[in-house]
Formats: structure tokens, sequence, C-alpha cells
């Protein structure tokens, strides 16, 4: 598997789950619903417990050697996932042992034509599942009871950057982290709300001064807030300004004259 870019719409994810109705409200909301109407994306749940052989429909046994709890069964998790299989698609077995999600992960992934997100539960999954698998994906560094809600938040940070999925081309890549800095701070009616007001800027309809105005708070927001992730940004001269006036209050000289002399 593993296949890369088609990038073709409708991205098609099929996510492999014992408990199929949690995603009905997730799928059946908001942009991913519309997502899907529109033909951005295309989502199927497909239960895991159909493909029991056992006339109980077990999906689960105790651990070989002992241990709390219970595993799911590699034979219906592996009847499961040949039900989708595609030479085209990413298998991502979400995980907390995984690689953990973060902007550029959803990115690649949106780049992929077919996604198939496994879900374990109970103590996870018999690990020789895991060479049908092409990748562990971990949402963080803590234990939930199953995949599924780490499999919705994947889901909705990969669908964000699949063309048409937004309104606005644009929205996905000027959000947080999208360029290693946090977003600036934003405003809506009405003008004032218990005696606090809008950055008069922002009213000046001075789109140039509007735009410095932003780029600022948002190298002040990443200093405060998140100060690693302002580590990894290349800056460029205008943002090695902005930040000069915020830390010094005034541009230095040496960079004055570099800058009139431009
Ligand atoms: N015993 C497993 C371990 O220690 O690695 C944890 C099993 S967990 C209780 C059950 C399932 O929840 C996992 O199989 C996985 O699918 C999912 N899961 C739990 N935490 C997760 C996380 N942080 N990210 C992604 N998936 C997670």
């Amino acid at each position: 598997m593993n296949n890369k870019k088609g990038g073709s719409i409708p991205l098609r994810v099929d996510i492999l789950t014992l408990f199929p109705g949690m995603f009905d409200a997730v799928l059946q909301e908001s942009i991913l619903k519309r997502a899907q109407e529109k033909g951005a994306l295309q989502i199927q749940t497909v239960n895991i417990r159909d493909f029991s052989e056992n006339k109980h429909l077990q999906v689960d046994d105790y651990p070989y050697g002992g241990g709390a709890g219970m595993l799911m069964k590699a034979d219906v998790v592996i009847r499961a996932l040949k039900s989708v299989e595609n030479p085209q698609a990413h298998v991502v077995y979400l995980s907390p042992q995984g690689r953990k999600l973060n902007t550029q992960i959803a990115r690649e992934l949106s780049e992929y034509d077919h996604l198939v997100f496994l879900c374990g539960h109970y103590e996870g999954i018999d690990e020789r599942v895991m060479k049908k698998v092409d990748e562990e994906i971990s949402i963080g560094d803590y234990v939930l009871t199953g995949g599924e809600l780490p499999a919705m938040v994947l889901l909705d940070a990969v669908a964000r950057f699949v063309p048409g999925v937004l309104g606005d081309a644009h929205s996905a890549e000027e959000e947080s982290f999208s360029d290693d800095l946090l977003e600036y701070p934003q405003y809506t009616r009405p003008e004032e709300v218990e005696g606090e007001t809008v950055p008069a800027i922002l009213l000046s309809g001075h789109h140039k001064n509007i735009e410095r105005w932003r780029k600022q708070q948002s190298l002040l927001r990443t200093l405060l807030k998140r100060p690693e992730i302002l580590l990894k940004h290349s800056f460029d001269e205008e943002e090695e300004y902005l930040l000069c006036e915020i830390l010094f209050g005034r541009i230095p000289e040496k960079k004055k004259k570099r800058k009139s002399e431009s």
C-alpha cells in the first residue's frame, strides 16, 4: 500500500470500528456533512463486528501470557481490512504509540486518494494486524478507551486540507501552526462589548497596516504562548523588524539603515 497522491477528489476514507454509531453526529453535521454532500469527501464506517465468524459475534479475546483486559482478534480485523482493500489505500492505525498528529501530518494525509482508519478498543489489537498497517498515528501522549475519538480528530484535521471542504480555499493555510506561528486575534461585530473595543487599526480600512499588525500579533502570541514553535519558524526580514519592535519597542539602528537602503 502506501500510495501517495493522486490527490483526486473525493478523498475516500473508510473507518473501521466496533462502534460505528459514535460517528453519526460527526459525519452528519456542519462542515464534514457539507463536504460529503459537495462530493469532496466520501466517508464510510465499517463495523468490524460484521467480520466475526463466531456465532456470538465475538471480536475480542484474552491476551496470551496473561494480563488485564481483552484484545481485538487479528483474524476478525484482517477480514475487515480486506473488505476495503485497495492498492491505493493508506492504512492508519490510531494508536497512542504512533507519530504524534500535527498540521504537517494532516496535510500529508490529505494528499492520498484513499485512507483507511483502524480504531482499536479494549486493550488494543493483536500485534499480527500491524503488518497490514502503513502507519500508526497518535493524537497525544495519553490513553483513551478507543480509537474512535482519535479517528474523528484525524478525519477533521485532514479534511480541512482537502480542496473544496472549506469555503475559502485559503483558510486552512492561514490558521495557527500553518507557518509555525499562532493566528492573530480576531474580532467581529459589535464594535464594543462590555467596554472592550475592537483595536482601531482593524477599523481603519488600511489593508497594509492591518496585515502588518496581524503579523506582529501572530509573532507576539507565539512568543508568549508557544515559544518553542517560534524557534522552528524561519523569519523573513519584515518579521525580524516586527519582532525587534516587540522586544525592544523600536527597530535597532542597524536594521533601520538596511530598511531605508532597500
Ligand atoms: N494497550 C494500548 C497501549 O498501551 O498502547 C492502549 C490501548 S487503548 C486503551 C485502546 C485503543 O484506543 C487503542 O487501540 C487505540 O486505537 C486507541 N487510542 C487510545 N489512546 C490513543 C491516542 N492517544 N491516540 C490514538 N489512538 C488512541
